[in-house]
């Protein structure tokens, strides 16, 4: 019984001390770090964040101590990649040409490019345009379906041969 009551009164001071020690440090924190004293209070540890990850390189933080040079954890942070934005359009893809779009990114303004190949052309079937006769060839063409194409290719077409 009588050890248990000193053991309290001894957590108690403790406690109480702790306490004046919280308070006293939290004013020096505050207060701009003066007088603060690592070897008995600590080192009172905070992230810097140095070099600063990029788009394309990594970066690195460590905790350091706001009151004397001691570093604690240190931690590479990964880069962070591009954000890109929006496609734009430099040149239009067509049938017989490449065409060619851009994204910059946001970040470091990078510029991405994407060749697109060209489509090649669409065809449709073979429209008569004229039937042939033994004397005379026929014609026919055909029209490539896509509507910023439309190029037309004519065709003679043989008699009794069916279309070529
Ligand atoms: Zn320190
Ligand atoms: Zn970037
Ligand atoms: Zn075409």
């Amino acid at each position: 019984m009588k050890n248990k009551r000193i053991l309290w009164r001894t957590l108690g001071v403790f406690a109480v001390i702790a306490l004046i020690g919280f308070a006293v440090a939290s004013c020096e924190v505050e207060g701009g770090g003066s007088g603060h004293d690592c070897q008995r209070q600590g080192c009172r540890f905070v992230w810097v964040t140095y070099p600063v990850p990029s788009c394309t390189s990594s970066g690195m933080r460590t905790e350091s101590c706001r009151y004397c040079e001691n570093t604690g954890r240190a931690q590479t942070m990964l880069s962070l990649g591009c954000s890109f934005g929006d496609w734009e359009e430099v040149t239009p893809v067509t049938c017989e040409a490449n065409g060619l779009r851009t994204r910059t990114c946001i970040r470091c303004e990078y510029i991405y490019q994407n060749v697109l190949h060209m489509l090649g052309h669409n065809w449709s079937d073979l429209i008569v345009l004229r039937q042939p006769t033994p004397t005379v060839l026929g014609l026919g063409k055909t029209e490539c379906i896509r509507t910023f194409c439309l190029l037309e290719r004519y065709y003679s077409i043989p008699y009794g041969g069916g279309p070529i």
